[in-house]
């Protein structure tokens, strides 16, 4: 048998094994068709099905009320950076941007070619490690854009703002991670590959009413009414990546839904940070009040370890991380270090494993400082 590894990748990141192996036998024979999903119209019932039930899936799992329409989209999250403003902002109005990250700088950006832009609060001054949480809305705009959760900081709205209109919000590394109110959201877009499924796949959940008021013209294909209108399959919908995400949402069914994964969530989240808390070797670098439960950045402390010894150090305990089987734990450039992400897919022994390995190298580093 080989090691076993865990994957503490950011994105695409790991999968719960039966959704993998059922993808992989879908591959060679969908649902005893006897032809694999890969080779098979989008038209054909089985695949309507699947696609149909994908979506029961999410608004049971998500308790999506009436009103809300759902999309499988291509593009990813990106796409609906530039898709979202189209659709809800006309030129001459104004939305509110939170700018709590680089994700979210990016959809801010975005949003700026097709009307006015206002940054209500920004933490991009400290290195996006905070939520900035008390700010401004502007009167009249159209909607309040949030990222639910900065996976390359590891910081997370605990509490959604209350937006004077609707919240449009980038869901990508939380969806499916904790019990949400949809009903305060206009909007709510997520790339799969973080928690959901595959690369390939945006969901949107939109609220119907919210559409159809922006003046211009809009391409058909960047149009949610489209999509809408043709249950996804306004085009050829990435099937596959469907199918995987319908694996991991029955996986999360089977599991006891949202709210059982919520708690393995945060005990998973609790177990490592306290770990953190009480390294002197490690430090955490979000702000406590504002961690998220999904992805954990830490650093080597200063205190300890000078900036010319820090990248061999570094270098050196993700090789023995690896060695381990603890797998893509390298931070993300903009913050450097080590990077922990903890997705619904990662088993909390996982997180003890790492756990146990930090411990390890801090007790081995501090051994090594007194006999030197
Ligand atoms: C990864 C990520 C994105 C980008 O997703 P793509 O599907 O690659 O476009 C956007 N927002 C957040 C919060 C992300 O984590």
């Amino acid at each position: 048998m080989s090691k076993v590894v865990y994957n503490f990748s950011a994105g695409p990141c790991v999968l719960p094994k039966q959704a993998t192996e059922a993808a992989a036998a879908a591959i060679a024979d969908f649902a005893g068709t006897g032809i694999g999903i890969m080779e098979m119209s989008h038209r054909t019932k089985p695949i309507e099905g699947m696609v149909a039930e994908t979506e029961e899936l999410l608004r049971e799992l998500l308790f999506i009320p009436s009103g809300y329409e759902i999309l499988f989209l291509g593009g990813g999250a990106s796409l609906q950076f530039c898709m979202a403003p189209m659709n809800l902002l006309d030129s001459n109005a104004n939305a509110d941007y939170t700018d709590t990250g680089v994700w979210a700088n990016k959809a801010l950006k975005e949003a700026k070619r097709f009307g006015k832009v206002n940054v209500v609060c920004s933490s991009k001054e400290s290195v996006y490690n905070h939520i900035p949480k008390s700010f401004e809305q502007t009167p009249g705009a159209a909607y309040l854009h949030i990222t639910s959760n900065n996976t390359i900081y590891g910081t997370q709205w605990k509490e959604f703002p209350k937006a004077n209109t609707y919240l449009v919000c980038d869901m990508s590394s939380d969806i499916l991670s904790r019990s949400v109110d949809i009903s305060k959201f206009g909007l709510i877009y997520a790339g799969a590959q973080k928690n959901m499924g595959p690369a390939g796949v945006a969901v949107v959940i939109v609220r119907s009413d919210i559409l159809g008021k922006a003046e211009r013209e809009i391409p058909t294909m960047l149009d949610y009414r489209t999509h809408i209108a043709e249950k996804s399959m306004f085009n050829t919908p990435p099937v596959f990546s469907i199918y995987v995400m319908n694996r991991v949402l029955h996986w999360l069914k089977n599991l006891g839904g949202v709210a059982a994964m919520e708690k393995t969530n945060i005990k998973k989240a609790n177990l490592l940070y306290e770990a953190l808390d009480s390294s002197k070797l490690f430090k955490g670098t979000a702000a406590k009040e504002d961690r998220s439960t999904m992805n954990v950045p830490f650093v080597l402390n200063p205190e300890f370890v000078s900036e010319d010894k820090k990248e061999a150090l570094e270098k050196e305990l993700l090789k023995s991380a690896a060695e381990k089987g603890l797998e893509q734990l390298k931070g993300h450039r903009s913050v450097g270090g080590f990077r922990a992400s903890i997705y619904n897919a990662m088993p909390i022994e996982g997180v003890e494993a790492l756990v146990g390995f930090l411990q390890d190298a801090e007790l081995r580093f501090f051994t090594l400082l007194s006999n030197s």
